[in-house]
Parts: structure tokens; sequence; C-alpha cells
């Protein structure tokens, strides 16, 4: 018998022939040589190890192994996914979701030349950091402001601007670790400033400030916000406004690390009391640094609030160019911001405020619906009490009351989970007590009938995918 290796095709001969005609319109064509190569390769090993033939049935089993194989690879690596979950601001998964006028206005500047540094009027040089600046006063009451790159670029600046070569004190139950490996002494060391902890984890008093102070070398006090952990019990705090009178008294001013960056008053979303940047200001802080992306529901930005004097030396300092903030995030933002212009209107348009304000009863009219359109393809569910979180490291603890799908299987909820999540789009649930949980919360309007396809998909409904 001859050897069978020597049937195989050359890359050439595939090429070339009818089977490939569409594959060579849809892909470049040294990425199908490339491809088809791979697939030849992968054919003779198994052919040298007695495996099936899978190429004997001619070039168009070849061209469906390539097929298979460039789709795989042209995959994009940053791909939208649906977010099962119930965690709003899931780091994870890309944190807030844009309004569609903010997606819109950063399509408009990504495709576009703009006014970024351009003043139309005068036909001259403008500055990127005039952008955002009056709709940020007129909505916090601040001075002025400066948008960076994220919070964490706020944070840099704010200390290597006012403390570099200088002392820095921090209360002891405020050295918070926000993930992703971010410290905030560290981040101050970086910055150039020394850390002076005062205070100890649950208590910490003004005079404890005072004395740090009066032994010299002081030049900012920072307060950081308890963002994602709580300590109770036996604990003290020096309030903003005390501290602000002797930040004032010391000549020194008073940094507030406010994180979350919530733009509406907490009791519109029915969750706990959460300062505003505008009561931080109103209190006494000098600089307040903020999250675009987090309880703002905007693009990743860092938001730094202030006195006009500080956020001119912050726009001075050469740093800022180097954490600057990207024209596409700027109109995301500036659209974002309009919308709280009405507070209605930003809690009905911003999907973050949107979802956490979503209720026990909305949701499960919502599960309900999905129910009865997965009993259609014979999927059986039912709907349980589930807690969504906020998420990004704000609220920490908070459980957003509400209900979830759950999804029963024979097969195990590890394996249905993965098979949510290796389909396209991917869909990452929770796995709670054996179930699959779908949580509508996260959700967004649109999304439902790819949700359905991909169940239908994972449970291997017949004809609706891969596992079928
Ligand atoms: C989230 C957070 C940060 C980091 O903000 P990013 O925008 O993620 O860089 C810093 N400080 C506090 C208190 C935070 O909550």
């Amino acid at each position: 018998m001859s050897d069978p290796r020597r049937r195989i095709p050359s890359v050439d001969a595939l090429l070339a022939s009818p089977a490939f005609e569409a594959i060579l319109a849809g892909f470049p064509r040294q990425l199908v040589v490339r491809v088809t190569r791979v697939v030849i390769e992968e054919v003779r090993n198994s052919l040298l190890s007695g495996d099936k033939d899978i190429g004997a049935n001619g070039p168009g089993s070849y061209a469906q192994a390539v097929l298979i194989r460039l789709e795989q690879e042209t995959l994009p690596s940053l791909r939208g996914v649906i977010n099962a979950t119930g965690v709003v601001l899931h780091t994870n998964l890309g944190r807030a979701p844009l309004a569609e006028i903010a997606a819109e206005a950063m399509a408009s500047a990504a495709r576009g030349y703009s006014n970024l540094e351009y003043d139309v009027e005068a036909g001259r040089r403008g500055s990127r950091y005039d952008h955002c600046v009056t709709l940020l006063r007129e909505l916090t009451g601040a001075e002025d402001a400066i948008v960076v790159n994220n919070n964490a670029a706020a944070l840099v600046l704010v200390l290597n601007t006012t403390a570099r070569g200088q002392g820095v004190t921090v209360s002891r139950g405020e050295l918070v670790e926000i993930g992703g490996g971010f410290r905030i002494q560290e981040i101050l060391e970086r910055a150039g400033a020394f850390l002076v902890e005062v205070g100890s984890t649950n208590r910490t008093r003004l005079s404890d400030y005072e004395n740090a102070i009066n032994e010299g070398g002081i030049s900012a006090i920072l307060k950081v916000h308890r963002s994602n952990f709580r300590i109770t019990g036996f604990t003290e705090d020096a309030t903003l406004p005390s501290l602000a009178e002797l930040a004032s008294q010391n000549g020194i001013p008073l940094l507030h690390d406010l994180g979350s960056g919530l733009f509406v008053a907490s009791d519109a979303l029915s969750l706990p009391s959460e300062p505003l940047a505008s009561d931080s200001l109103c209190a006494g802080a000098d600089l307040v640094a903020i999250s675009g992306d987090k309880l703002l529901g905007g693009p990743q930005a860092g938001i730094i609030l202030g006195t006009s004097e500080l956020i001119h030396s912050l726009r001075q300092n050469p740093l800022c160019r180097a954490l600057r903030v990207d024209k596409v995030t700027l109109a995301g933002l500036e659209a974002t911001l309009q919308l709280y212009r009405d507070p209605e209107q930003a809690l009905q348009l911003i999907p973050t405020l949107h979802m956490l304000a979503d209720t026990p009863e909305e949701l499960h009219k919502r599960s309900k619906q999905l129910a009865a359109e997965l009993a259609q393809l014979g999927i059986t569910s039912s709907i349980v009490e589930s807690e969504g979180r906020v998420g990004g490291g704000t609220y920490p603890g908070v459980k957003l009351p509400g209900v979830a799908l759950a999804l029963d299987t024979p097969h195990g909820a590890e394996i249905l989970a993965m098979r949510l999540r290796l389909g396209d789009p991917p869909v990452i649930a929770r796995i709670l007590d054996k179930h699959v949980l779908i949580d509508l919360r996260t959700v967004l309007p649109g999304q439902g009938e790819v949700l359905i396809r991909r169940v239908g998909e994972a449970f291997g409904v017949e004809g609706a995918g891969p596992w079928g």
C-alpha cells in the first residue's frame, strides 16, 4: 500500500482549489498560507501516528480545518462579554458600561479630528485640560478641575505636586490597597513624598495629625476614603472639616482621595450614604480625586477638583504630560457629565446608575420572561432571590436586593458555566449551590436575544451551536 502521506496536497494546490476561494476572499493571503501549512503539518503528524486521515476527503476537509483555525486566530483579544453576575462595576469585566450618548461621542472623537488642543475662536493653540472643566465646576462647585488617565494617576500627580521630598500624614486606618497592587503607601513613595503614619488602625484623632505636623516636615494631609472595606466597632476618625481647619492653620493643603465618584444623592439609588465630591469640597478639602468609571458611570479617568491655585500647579507639573487623558475619554466624560445636569435623566440614561437602582420587582419581571423563552427551548429554570453587588471597590458589603434565574443542568454547574463562557459572546455567570445563576441586573437591554441563544448553545439545544 502506498504511503498516505504522499497524497497530502501542497499549499499551492489547496489555495488554488475552489474550496479555498471563499477563505481567500475573507482573510489575508499570508495568514491563510501560514494556517494552511500548520493544518497540513497536523495531518502529516496524525498520519504518522496512525490516526484517521482527515485529509482523505480532499481540499474541502482541509478548507474546513483551516477556516476553524482562522476564526480562532482572528478573534479579537479584547471583546464584548455578557455580564450575568449582577456585579455592576465588575473590574474584571471593564467596570462601567457607558451611556449610549457617551459611547457615540467617543466613537465620533475617535473617527475624526477635534479641537482637543485648539482654540477655535482665537485660531490658535488651546489646552486639552480646558474640556470638561466648566461642567465639573458647575456640577461640584469646585473652583477648578483637571482630568487625567485614572484616579491612581490623579493621586500620583496630586502628591508629587504638593509633597515631593516632604512628608504627608495619613491615618493608619486609611493605608488601603485598592486592588491590582495599588497601595496608598507605595504610590505616595513613588510620587516622591514621605509617608507619615498617624493614629492607629481603628482610631485616629485630630491631635494625632496635630502632633505629626508640629514635628515638622509635613506639606500635606491626605485623607483616603475607605472605598472597599469598613472598620467597625471601637473606632474614631478626624472629620474632614476639622482636618481642613488644621490644614489651613498650618498653611498646607488637605487632599482627599475619594475614589467612588458618586454625582447623585445616594438615596436616589436606595443605597447607604456615600460622600459626594461636592460634600468633600464643602467640608474644606483643597483637592479631591475621584474615578471616572466607578459610580460616576463614565469612561476610565481620574478627576481632580479643587482650588484654582492648586489645580494650576498640577497643570504646571511635567508629570501631567505623562498622565494625560486621551481625547476619546474626554469626549465620553463630557457627554456623561452633561447628563448630570438633569439628575433624573442621569438616573435613566447612565447604565451604572440604572442598574444600581433596579428593583427586585423589575428584575423578577424580566427573569420571568427569560424563563418563559428558555422553557420554549426545553430548558427549565427557577427564579431565586439573589443579591447583586456594586463592585469596583465601592460600597463594601452592600447587597443589592434582587432575583436571578437559576439554571438546572444534569451536567453540573461547573460544566454549564464553562460552556456559557466558551462561546461568542462569552456569558459570565455565577455559581451558587450547584446552580448557575443568571442575574439580569447587569445584562444590558438588547442583549436578551443573544443571551437566549447562548444559553441554548450551552444546553446543547439542537442546532444552537457547537455543543448541540
Ligand atoms: C478606586 C480607587 C482608586 C483608584 O482609582 P482608579 O480610577 O481605578 O485608578 C484610588 N483611591 C480610591 C479611594 C479608590 O476607591
